[in-house]
């Protein structure tokens, strides 16, 4: 464990023998802990995986997260994230990612069109821009300027589920539709994916960050932005106490500053767990009746490596990985 006497006699030796600039994280490095990944839904599992080779050879967690959620941006069968998201009610696909490190930066992109692999403009945001967030055409010039080629994102199966969509053009939000992902030729026309991939990750130096990426709610009006780019919202890091990340309908997530919310929780003594569990409590308390017909869930990883997630409804799993091994769960859910 870190010990204050130990931080305080290395802080002072490097400031007054060394002379090395050293930063308060790498202070707390002395120990090596068992890393951890945990991520939403049961497409966090490959995600976890790719995560899991970097944390595992004593990677830095941020590294960790970005390469974590490129895997299902990829995937073209997923239609709720990244490459093959479903399109906006127009038939423009949008994606949305954000991402936060141990220092506490952080940088986002919303609502940016024909390029791949939002996570990792957000990270160069980050890193290359004063700003934390770029939006739309702002976003994608920048991407250009990196280097990223333009693309175009709509896939022939999301047209098909576009197209189908327009026939009856009903925004009916479909709770729970991650576990039919791979098979959307199942779903009625008028009901659409939607379920976002957050990733947590504790590195064996005992840092923390965090990645948030969703081409958001399917059929949306264009423009819309939801929770997941949202620092606060979709994701929040303190790498002093913990971080935490939600999936579901973005705007409710968005008035209860959730995922902030949830690391403000556990700074003041809840569990992972019990803190995801109030801040859905806290949606479900201020629109009783519009939760019962939402889904909201939130998942948390304390500076312990211990870890929680609640829902509003039943049916939002998360993957956890500690090891080689990984285990898909799922999450209690709230009364309704
Ligand atoms: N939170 C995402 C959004 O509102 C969607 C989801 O996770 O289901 O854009």
């Amino acid at each position: 464990m870190y010990s204050r006497r130990k931080f305080i006699k290395v802080s002072t030796l490097a400031a007054s023998t060394l002379a090395i600039p050293v930063k308060a994280a790498d202070i707390l490095t002395n120990e090596k802990r068992p890393p951890v990944v945990i991520s939403t839904w049961d497409f966090g599992i490959p995600a976890n995986k790719e995560a899991w080779r970097i944390l595992s050879k004593g990677g830095r967690a941020l590294d960790a997260v970005e390469a974590g959620v490129r895997i299902p941006e990829a995937d073209l069968n997923n239609h709720s994230v990244g490459r093959a998201g479903y399109p906006d009610r127009d038939g423009i696909v949008t994606l949305d990612a954000c991402i936060m490190d141990e220092f506490g930066n952080c940088g986002s992109v919303a609502a940016l069109e024909d390029i791949d692999h939002p996570i990792s403009v957000a990270r160069l945001v980050m890193e290359k821009t004063p700003h934390v967030m770029l939006v739309g055409e702002g976003a994608k010039q920048f991407a250009l300027e990196m280097g990223f080629k333009e693309q175009k994102l709509l896939t022939p199966e999301s047209e098909k589920a576009w197209k189908e969509w327009l026939k009856t053009a009903k925004y009916n939000p479909v709770i729970n539709v991650e576990n039919q992902l791979y098979r959307p030729d199942k779903l009625p026309g008028n009901q659409y994916n939607h379920d976002t991939i957050g990733m947590l990750a504790l590195d064996e130096k005992g840092n923390l960050s965090g990645a948030c990426t969703t081409s958001g709610m399917a059929f949306k009006l264009h423009g819309r932005v939801g929770d997941s780019p949202i620092i606060g919202a979709g994701l929040y890091v303190d790498n002093e106490i913990g971080g935490a990340t939600s999936t579901g309908v973005g705007e409710e997530v968005i008035r209860n500053v959730g995922s902030f919310l949830v690391v403000e929780l556990m700074r003041n003594g809840y569990t992972p767990y019990e803190a995801c569990r109030e801040a859905v409590n806290r949606i479900i308390k201020k629109k009783p009746e519009r939760a019962k017909s939402l889904q909201v869930g939130f998942l948390a990883l304390n500076k312990k490596g211990e870890y929680g997630a609640y829902a509003i409804q039943k049916g939002f799993s998360y993957a956890v990985c500690t090891g080689e091994n990984q285990e898909g769960l799922f999450a209690s859910k709230s009364h309704y």
